[in-house]
């Protein structure tokens, strides 16, 4: 028996719409699809104004163009989220500033920000989590008084919200993925949100190679030229196509998620209890996604012991991230701006649970059993 740790979940018209788009005879970005998407995000988010692009990373990657980082700019992020979140920012010659995050979320923990600007400082990346917020009122505020822009990471947080509010519509701008490991997929795929509407037009350059051809396409300008740096940011109709299948489903697939992580959360609660595991915590103000579901075991050891039992049982859990500022790039582009012992101390502890729709009860009911026996076993 294996249990994978991820299966992409089809809604059924995706390869439907990939022939619509076919015989359409209309296959590179910004056609009928792409359209449809970037309506429909929009129609969902409520606010900004939505870009699609190939990738959360390439959407990152203009958020970087737009706020100008200079070499030498400092753009402060948790050093614990996946790499694009920095990278983005190396590219322009910017230098991550890393700081520590939330004991409880996992999430930059808002309260190391101030202590961390400088005069170089030029923009803040809140990463949320898991689809569980940061906490951006006090982000927003921070950024605002020191006239610094907030770039949401919302890779993982399609669908979830704060204080009533959608993610993805709070900072100045927001990327989403469509990453075949997020909850909603086109294989690659992403978002770019644009919530301070100036930035808009430099923000369609940006991604059409640097060119006013979307102005050109809206019938603005009667050609169109090189205007400015950029590059190609576009997704095909084909992956817009598949997209759109995805999109119209959004509340179902987080629903059907939603079901197996509350389940994990219940069935698990006792061992947490206790006290041999930990299970996430959602802070009041936070709907969350179900994106991901994790556990923190007591030690690290006690980590790949526990990840090794499964996998030897058929079970593919995974850990994640090797925080930033401890990896070699990470030693060469970064600093730090603040102590990393919350960080380094649970990235070494935790476990992700297989969580997606196609995820049947019976394989769940056998995942349960595994954490729940090895604790009985080997924890006391
Ligand atoms: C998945 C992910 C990304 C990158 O998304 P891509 O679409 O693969 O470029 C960036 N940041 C975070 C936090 C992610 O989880």
């Amino acid at each position: 028996m294996t249990i994978r740790f991820n299966f992409p979940y089809l809604v059924g018209t995706e390869l439907e719409y990939i022939q619509d788009a076919v015989k359409y005879g209309r296959l590179a970005g910004d056609g009928l699809y792409t359209r449809k998407c970037s309506e429909l995000l929009e129609a969902y988010l409520g606010h900004g104004k939505v870009l699609l692009t190939h990738s959360c990373t390439a959407a990152l990657e203009i958020a970087a163009i737009l706020a100008d980082i200079q070499p030498g700019d400092e753009v402060i992020m948790p050093s614990y989220t996946f790499v694009s979140t920095a990278n983005a920012f190396v590219l322009r010659g910017g230098v991550p500033v890393f700081i520590d995050i939330r004991p409880d979320t996992l999430n930059i923990d808002e309260r190391l920000i101030e202590a961390a600007i400088t005069p170089r400082t030029k923009a803040i990346v809140p990463v949320h989590y898991a689809g569980v917020a940061c906490e951006m009122d006090f982000i927003m505020e921070i950024a605002r008084h020191h006239g610094l822009l907030v770039i949401e990471d919302a890779a993982q947080a399609l669908g979830s919200s704060y204080k009533g509010r959608k993610l993805g519509t709070l900072g100045d701008f927001a990327a989403f993925s469509f990453h075949e490991t997020k909850n909603i997929v086109s294989g690659e795929g992403g978002a770019l949100v644009i919530n301070t509407h100036h930035f808009v037009e430099r923000a369609e350059v940006i991604r059409e190679k640097g060119t006013n051809r979307s102005r050109f396409f809206r019938g603005e300008v009667d050609k169109y030229t090189w205007v400015d740096v950029g590059s190609s940011y576009l997704p095909s109709e084909l992956v817009a196509a598949f997209l759109y299948a995805q999109l119209q489903h959004i509340n179902e697939i987080n629903q059907k998620r939603m079901l197996i992580w509350k389940k994990y959360e219940s069935t698990l609660q006792g061992t947490a209890h206790q006290g041999h595991i930990r299970l996430p915590v959602i802070p009041e103000a936070c709907v969350h996604n179900a994106h991901l579901f994790y556990l923190l075991t007591r030690t690290h050891a006690e980590q790949i012991e526990l990840l090794a039992a499964m996998k030897a049982k058929g079970v593919n859990a995974v850990f994640h991230y090797i925080p930033l500022h401890a990896t070699d790039a990470g030693q060469r582009f970064s600093k730090t701006g603040s102590s990393m012992a919350i960080t380094e101390d649970l990235a070494w502890r935790l476990i992700r649970l297989p969580i997606y729709p196609g995820l049947g009860a019976s394989d769940q009911h056998e995942i349960q059993r595994q954490v729940i026996d090895w604790v009985s076993d080997n924890v006391r």
